[in-house]
């Protein structure tokens, strides 16, 4: 089994205010994803306005950092479980999960509601203990939550073994013990890098694309995101669209987008373990799947009733 050792695709969760944001504009920041000219003007992932369409949300928003020739992928989650249909489905394109917890805070309802999906879905776990610099931290108490909640939850033995990373996104720092912070944020890019499983490469097979999320462009139009599940896909490519009554509708892909930064940028292929939005064809859907045409097989639906009340 080949991996793709260049890529990693991971989703960001926590409670609301726990420090996500700040988080992600640090690991941009130490990345250097950005040049030195580019000003990053807005926070990470509070840039772009709550597009709704046809009852599907779309607050989840990718950015794309390198770090050492690997791509990493985070995903933003909404925590809020109005959004239940839609973090679960956002969990479906990832392999892992950074859970963020304030350090005197500790858990919350939130980070209940998203780590349990997490769970649910076998994604590797990190956590971060964030706000480290505040006066009354309290981290050893807290990771002690943090395994509690594990625990009842129904972790499994592999979840429980999650590394920590103790940090302060507002100061840049971090580090592997609560005391020891280096004004850096590679222990958080390497535990990533370390724990994180790689995507398995099938580059070879059949496409299959699974639209996860939907965005509308007023040049492109309709745009699919979602993971190369298996395969690859190009632009010109001629394939087939699987609809949930088991038609399909025959379309080029026109332009496929991969994500530089808080940027989409314009590419010519994407293989399995890639995260990129499609477009080519209106009438898309969330939890279809995109497939050659000499080779239909559709993936299992997704869930997409939301407003879900817990
Ligand atoms: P999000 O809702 O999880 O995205 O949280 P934000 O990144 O917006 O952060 C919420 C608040 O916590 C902001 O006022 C941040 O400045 C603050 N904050 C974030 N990280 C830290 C940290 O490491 N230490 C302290 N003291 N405050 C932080």
């Amino acid at each position: 089994m080949q991996l793709r050792e260049d890529i990693r695709n991971i989703a960001i969760i926590a409670h609301v205010d726990h420090g996500k944001t700040t988080l992600v504009d640090q690991l941009l920041k130490y990345s250097g994803t950005f040049r030195e000219n580019e000003q990053v003007d807005e926070r990470a992932m509070d840039s772009d306005d709550i597009e709704r369409e046809r009852g599907i949300t779309i607050l989840a928003k990718n950015t794309a950092i390198n770090y050492n020739d690997t791509r990493i992928n985070i995903l933003d989650t909404p925590g809020h479980a109005d959004f239940g249909g839609e973090v679960e489905r956002i969990m479906k394109m990832v392999d892992g999960v950074a859970l963020v917890v304030d350090a005197y805070e500790g858990t919350m309802p939130q980070t209940r509601f998203v780590l349990k999906k997490a769970l649910e879905q076998k994604l590797t776990p990190i956590v971060i203990l964030n706000k480290i610099d505040r006066p009354n931290a309290r981290p050893s108490e807290v990771i002690d939550e943090v395994l509690d909640l594990f625990i009842e939850l129904g972790a499994d033995d592999d979840q429980l073994e999650f590394p920590v990373v103790y940090a302060s996104a507002l100061n840049g720092t971090s580090g592997h013990e609560p005391q020891e912070q280096e004004e850096t944020m590679d222990p958080v890019f390497t535990t990533i890098l370390d724990h994180i499983p790689a995507p398995v490469d099938t580059s070879s097979e059949p496409l299959q694309f699974q639209i996860t999320l939907l965005d509308y462009n007023d040049y492109v139009g309709r745009v699919g995101i979602g993971r190369v599940v298996r395969g690859s896909i190009k632009v010109g490519q001629q394939v087939v669209v699987m609809k949930k009554d088991g038609s399909t509708k025959a379309f080029r892909i026109s332009k496929l987008f991969g994500f530089f930064g808080l940027k989409r940028v314009e590419i010519e292929e994407a293989v399995s373990g890639d995260i990129v939005a499609i477009s080519g064809l209106d009438d898309i859907n969330v939890g279809e799947t995109i497939c050659p045409v000499e080779h239909p097989e559709a993936l299992p639906i997704l869930r997409i009733d939301e407003p879900t009340l817990q």
